[in-house]
């Protein structure tokens, strides 16, 4: 069937991608606001797709220059942005220059293959070839790179959508170039082609709704993160931690394991900032929690219960071993020396440790560990005192902390 005869199918296709395309162009567009790197590259690799698509889809009526150089110059363009989106997104190198020079290097081969010498089977080797070999890299960038803690079914979708259009894009360069097909049909209403085209035309407008996917759940993660943390230490806000404690302490209830919390409080912290100023005072507390997360294990968890004030969580662990873990954290901090803008000083923490029993609520907990906490000051503080009174290594080295060390 000849090229033209394709028109009628093959433009109501095109049509339907690009409307869609468009509509995700305006999803992007709005999303831009919100500076997530990456967009500005889909925004633009849209732009390009929804100029590539009309060209390509009127063939028979264009000239060659346009449907076949320009078109497909387009399309790679729009699949290299689309890499590149990606990269920025995922914080990898763009190899912008290397697809710049692809794009190109297929523009001129296109233009030779079209103008100078008409030899079709090349040009859909350039065009289709350039497409697969973008499409593979961004299978692979997707699916190496997928940012931990993030949903990773819209990385994996993206991943296999690429590798898709890869493949689809492969056989039909291995297919036509390689003279297994008969280029009349390059473009004539067979049913690999509907199917191949149709393929392309849902993987198109769907990788870039992937993309907006991802900018979406960046951002929904970013602010979740936010509104549950303090914005100074990273630390959860209060209110996040207790719905957290609460919510492990059901569970706990449920399963009948052991769980502790330490409450802890910074000594003399008021005579840190008086000797130094309220912004050594802040950077003590951002050294502090630093510390305590880079100690604490997987699965324990610290909030800010406000000021100098942190709580410690630590699900499924007997009291002997949380007595362990806070001595672990308090001897740490005893030796750490925060730089401050007024010297390097030392400081201390008291901690009181409480264990959580059957049918008790964490209002129960707190007060229990607030008592311990208490116990803990009037030891001589950097020292950690339990629930049961048993107190653990309370050193006075440090009671004049604050001392330049
Ligand atoms: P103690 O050993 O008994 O806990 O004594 P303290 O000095 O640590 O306790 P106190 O309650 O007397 O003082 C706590 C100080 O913590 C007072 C407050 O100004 C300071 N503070 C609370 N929040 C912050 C903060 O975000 N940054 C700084 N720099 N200081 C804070
Ligand atoms: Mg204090
Ligand atoms: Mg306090």
């Amino acid at each position: 069937m000849p090229a033209s005869a394709s028109v009628p199918v093959l433009l109501p296709v095109f049509l339907v991608t690009d409307i869609l395309c468009a509509c995700i162009l305006a999803q992007l567009l709005a999303l831009r606001k919100a500076g997530v790197a990456g967009t500005r590259s889909w925004i633009a690799a849209n732009i390009a797709m929804v100029a590539y698509l009309p060209a390509l889809g009127l063939r028979a009526v264009l000239p060659l220059v346009f449907s076949v150089v320009l078109s497909n110059g387009l399309g790679l363009l729009a699949a290299s942005l689309f890499y590149i989106g990606c990269a920025r997104f995922l914080g990898r190198p763009t190899h912008a220059r290397g697809w710049l020079l692809l794009v190109c290097c297929a523009l001129a081969g296109l233009l030779w293959f079209t103008l100078v010498e008409d030899v079709i089977r090349l040009r859909v080797i350039i065009a289709s070839g350039g497409i697969a070999v973008v499409f593979v890299a961004t299978a692979y960038l997707l699916w190496r790179h997928r940012p931990p803690g993030q949903g990773a079914a819209v990385y994996w979708l993206g991943a296999c959508c690429s590798t898709a259009t890869a493949l689809l894009h492969a056989s039909r360069a291995i297919y036509y170039g390689a003279g297994f097909g008969n280029l009349s049909d390059l473009f004539a209403n067979t049913l690999v082609n509907v199917l191949s085209m149709s393929l392309t035309a849902a993987l198109v407008p769907g990788l870039s709704m992937l993309a907006a996917a991802m900018v979406q759940q960046q951002l929904l993660s970013d602010a979740t993160w936010r509104a549950e943390r303090d914005g100074m230490t990273g630390t959860l806000t209060r209110q996040s931690f207790e719905s957290r404690i609460v919510a492990d302490l059901q569970r706990a209830h449920i399963s009948g394991d052991a769980f502790c919390f330490v409450l802890a409080d910074l000594d003399f912290f008021k005579r840190i900032n008086d000797n130094h100023g309220h912004q050594a005072g802040d950077r003590v507390l951002v050294a502090f929690t630093e510390l305590i997360r880079r100690q604490l294990r997987a699965g324990d968890y610290i909030g800010r219960m406000g000021g100098e004030e942190f709580g410690i969580a630590l699900p499924a662990t007997p009291p002997a071993e949380a007595m362990r873990v806070a001595e672990r954290l308090r001897q740490a901090v005893a030796a750490q020396q925060v730089v401050t803008d007024s010297g390097s000083l030392r400081y201390s923490v008291s901690m009181g440790l409480a264990v959580h029993a059957a049918g008790a609520s964490f209002s129960d907990l707190y007060r229990h560990a607030d008592q311990a906490l208490y116990a803990a000051k009037q030891a001589g503080r950097n020292a950690i005192v339990s629930q049961d009174g048993s107190a653990q290594q309370a050193c006075t080295a440090l009671r004049n902390c604050c001392k330049p060390a």
